[in-house]
């Protein structure tokens, strides 16, 4: 295999805190999370990927950057290789129904509500750079560093397998650099073996579809999950109550994955389905 290195981006934007406008007449200056970007890249992906990266910071939806920070590394080992989440889209027409339905299938996971609510109400904060690790039964928050939450990162994709996944998914419309990248993510944390479920909610104010992902469902797209135009957003890592944080946090930051094995893509689905193809 080919030498991979990882390449990662994050766009930031300083903002006066609209808090400290009311309390004292000093400005606290706050840094808000625009945008981010990572994958792993061949030598000769280097210029491209970085291009495609700046251009991405520059025309974020989320407003304009004033800082962009690339960077390039040799991950220096082996990747580990996982497999693809099989794909699917689940009918959803609004919001309420959206929620709803991430709530079935987390529940249905054994994932409580207080734990599902917490991950909602932090969404309506957005503006994590990374996701909360949220435990399935009280809803604690483990991730060490809350406003920075845990990144998924050192990851990447085999040139042949996202050749076959670009041709599956552009049978069903949605071949788009959003939904390969966000799947790559997934099938990463879910290979942890500590993720019980991933809930996604972007906070790109363009793009309403979120997402629910687990080993057993796979990847399930919920469009419409929030209203066009909304800020809010994030990603929730529910996992056990005596889960290994430090464990957890090393491979989804640090261990490099490649995804070497394909999975099936599905069209539009409906709940029902979904729990009937897995409950017989
Ligand atoms: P996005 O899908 O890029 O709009 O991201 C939505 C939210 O997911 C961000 O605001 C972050 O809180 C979180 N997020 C983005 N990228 C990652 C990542 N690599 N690992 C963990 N969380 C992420």
């Amino acid at each position: 295999m080919e030498e991979l290195l990882s390449i990662r981006m994050r766009a930031t934007k300083k903002v006066q805190s609209p808090k400290s406008k009311v309390k004292s007449k000093k400005s606290k200056i706050t840094e808000v999370h625009i945008s981010g970007a990572e994958g792993l890249y061949r030598r000769s992906e280097i210029l491209t990927t970085a291009k495609r990266y700046i251009e991405r910071a520059l025309n974020h939806p989320k407003g304009r950057a004033d800082r962009i920070v690339i960077t390039i590394e040799d991950i220096g080992r082996k990747p580990q290789e996982i497999q693809l989440l099989p794909v699917a889209t689940v009918r959803c027409d609004t919001p309420a129904e959206g929620e709803e339905i991430a709530g079935f299938l987390l529940q249905s996971l054994g994932i409580s509500k207080r734990a599902i609510e917490r991950a909602f109400a932090l969404f309506k904060c957005g503006n994590m750079r990374g996701a909360s690790l949220i435990t399935a039964k009280q809803g604690r928050r483990l991730e060490p560093d809350p406003e920075r939450g845990v990144r998924a990162s050192r990851l990447g994709i085999d040139t042949a397998i996202l050749k076959g996944l670009s041709f599956r998914l552009q049978r069903f419309g949605i071949n788009t650099e959003i939904v390969k990248e966000a799947l790559i993510l997934a099938s990463k944390v879910i290979s942890s073996g500590q993720v019980i479920a991933e809930l996604c909610m972007s906070d790109d104010p363009d793009y309403t579809t979120g997402y629910v992902a687990s080993r057993r469902y796979g990847y399930l797209r919920i469009p419409h999950i929030k209203h066009k135009g909304s800020s809010r957003g994030g990603r929730a890592f529910f996992v056990n109550e005596g889960a290994q944080v430090k464990r957890i946090i090393t491979y989804l930051e640090q261990m490099p994955v490649l995804v070497t094995k394909a999975a099936h893509c599905r069209g539009i689905i409906s709940k029902d389905e979904i729990l009937g193809s897995y409950n017989k």
